[in-house]
């Protein structure tokens, strides 16, 4: 499974590394940079981001098929995905930044316990 910092690599379109993204835990709001989560590969479908605190996964990089259903669960980059429940926002060389709008439904499913 890529990591993050790959899959954001194409959406940027510049050469983007997991401690170069930032997002917040859903539960506990810590803002945070990817390279800081605990990873957690036990299925091997896909690799899940854990908050630092250990409280809830942050981020899930999947297959493009875990967002069939439901909509809003995450944005697609070729054959995988990103199922972010919080905003991604990556800080690319400079000042600029490219921001990856939280996912409504990305959440929702990992609250189910689906995950
Ligand atoms: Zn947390």
């Amino acid at each position: 499974m890529p990591r993050a910092g790959d899959l954001l690599s194409d959406l940027a379109h510049a050469p983007v590394t997991d401690a170069m993204v930032e997002t917040k835990c859903p539960v506990c709001s810590q803002s945070q940079r990817l390279n800081r989560a605990r990873l957690s590969s036990a299925d091997p479908m896909r690799m899940t981001y854990v908050c630092v605190r250990g409280c809830s996964p942050i981020l899930i990089v999947g297959l493009a098929i875990d967002l069939t259903w439901p909509p809003d669960r995450g944005v697609r980059v070729g054959a995988y995905s990103l199922r972010n429940p919080e905003d991604l926002i990556v800080h690319l060389e400079g000042e600029a930044t490219v921001v990856i709008p939280a996912n409504r439904n990305a959440w929702t499913a990992l609250d189910h316990g689906e995950d």
